[in-house]
């Protein structure tokens, strides 16, 4: 069979691989969609500390159950299940923490074994009918957004800024809607990449000039309830403070590149203001189940976020179209 395996920063090669065989407690998985996002982008481009060349990539992953052809998706971030954290329903932060892709050959193939370890936190979901392989593909972003949005307790009335036009921004944007958001402005540097997620999304305003400046006016001098940082930036994240309502909530969604993690933060408006800053760190099995039911209602539409469906052999042209900023999501059909 095909894989697209990394090898090196700047090397991710096209090989022919013998077909994976499931061991006990393990199930193997013919892949039809694993879509590509930011993260792959960087790890093409810088390596990750967590994966050991040469690895199959691609974690966000839809296929058929090989021996049953039973339809699933299956999740990224793999939590033990055992530890404090995991036993206190706090998958998300588990620090033993492993993940599809990266400590595990991952979905950029024909075929992937998904590990016992998955199985044991309910790590397989069922894709519901009516939805297709590349919109179960999407469920895992979209689990991440809803963790983050959850501890950002978005909700009704809420006016909601989402700082990044890129594929998680659009998640973003839908996930603020689905939980009765009252306005969602959309903010980029890049106004090309705006109009583009803009004319899908239809955010209520886009902002593309100096977002504190403009939020403020946009809500009479009050600020967002709430503000999303879905861009790999300290100036987002210190914008994001500054235009936030008094008891705001600020999530810090995207991380900031690990040479430069650090933010000017004035303290006092945190304490004046009452605002809470949140992280975010990927997703639970919870969360995937939850995402792939809001697609097949209908509550978070996906499908005409995919821009782009590739064969396995141009995985490299898709990780440029995302590193480049002119699709929206791009889906590898293995
Ligand atoms: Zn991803
Ligand atoms: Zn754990």
């Amino acid at each position: 069979m095909k894989v697209a395996r990394f090898h090196a920063p700047g090397d991710i090669r096209i090989e022919d691989a013998p077909e994976p065989v499931a061991g006990p407690g393990e199930l193997k998985i013919r892949v039809r969609n694993c879509s590509t996002c930011g993260t792959d982008a960087k790890i093409f481009r810088f390596g990750h500390h967590h994966i050991r060349p040469p690895r199959v990539m691609g974690h966000e992953i839809a296929g058929e159950v090989a021996e049953t052809g039973e339809r699933v998706q299956v999740i990224a971030a793999i939590p033990c299940g055992t530890c404090e954290e995991c036993r206190r329903g706090r998958m998300t932060v588990c620090p033993r923490q492993e993940s599809m892709g990266y400590h595990y050959d991952g979905g950029f193939a024909e075929y992937l074994v998904v590990p016992a370890k998955v199985l044991a936190v309910n790590g397989v979901n069922a894709v519901p009918d009516g939805v297709g392989f590349a919109e179960a593909s999407v469920a895992e972003p979209l689990a991440c957004v809803l963790n983050g949005q959850s501890l950002a307790r978005v909700g009704a009335g809420d006016d909601v800024v989402v700082m990044g036009a890129g594929p998680i921004g659009c998640l973003h944007v839908r996930m603020a809607r689905a939980r009765g958001a009252a306005r969602v402005f959309l903010v980029d540097v890049n106004a090309d990449r705006l109009a583009m997620a803009a004319e899908l999304v239809r955010p209520d305003t886009v902002i593309d000039g100096d977002p504190v400046e403009q939020v403020l006016k946009l809500t009479g001098g009050r600020g967002a309830d709430v503000v999303v940082t879905a861009a790999a930036s300290g100036a987002a994240q210190e914008q994001a403070v500054l235009m936030a309502a008094r008891q705001g909530r600020i999530s810090f969604f995207g991380g900031l590149p690990k040479d430069s993690p650090v933010i000017r933060l004035d303290s006092n408006l945190v304490h004046y203001r009452e605002l809470t800053i949140v992280g975010a760190n990927g997703s639970s099995p919870a969360h995937n189940a939850e995402a792939l039911r809001l697609i097949a209602e209908g509550a978070v539409p996906v499908a005409d976020l995919i821009t782009h469906r590739l064969p396995l052999s141009r995985v490299l042209d898709g990780i440029d179209l995302v590193s480049r900023g002119e699709a929206i999501k791009v889906t590898i059909e293995p």
